[in-house]
């Protein structure tokens, strides 16, 4: 998608800091960051949002949770917790219309959530 920020950052064409770079999936730090660990969990194809994943999507969800995994390993939050959070459409708070996970941690998070 020529005009999606996270298909600029894939292809090279605009900077971001890059945590985990996969066969299918790559993890960036967030530009405005929500707690002192926030990661954004990408895939690399376009895919609009969650209802848009395709039958046949097993091996891009299992890279994602491979790279949740290590990147909280790496960063070691897996031993005091994190969150991961997708947001969709309008009432989700959806701002960047390719599908992401917010990988979030280094505090305690609030229950509900906003
Ligand atoms: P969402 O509201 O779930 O769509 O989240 C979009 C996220 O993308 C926000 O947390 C933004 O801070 C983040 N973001 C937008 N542009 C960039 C960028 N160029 N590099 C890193 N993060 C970005």
């Amino acid at each position: 998608m020529d005009d999606c920020v996270f298909c600029k950052i894939i292809r090279g064409d605009i900077p971001s800091n890059i945590i985990y770079d996969g066969e299918l999936v790559i993890v960036i730090r967030d530009l405005n960051p929500q707690a002192p660990h926030h990661y954004l969990v990408i895939p690399k194809e376009h895919i609009p949002n969650t209802t848009s994943i395709a039958d046949g999507s097993g091996e891009m969800l299992e890279e994602i949770f491979r790279a949740i995994k290590e990147v909280a390993s790496k960063k070691g939050i897996d031993k005091t917790g994190f969150r991961t959070v997708i947001n969709q459409g309008k009432y989700g708070g959806q701002e960047v219309d390719h599908l992401h996970l917010h990988l979030l941690g280094g505090r305690p998070m609030g229950w509900p959530p906003g």
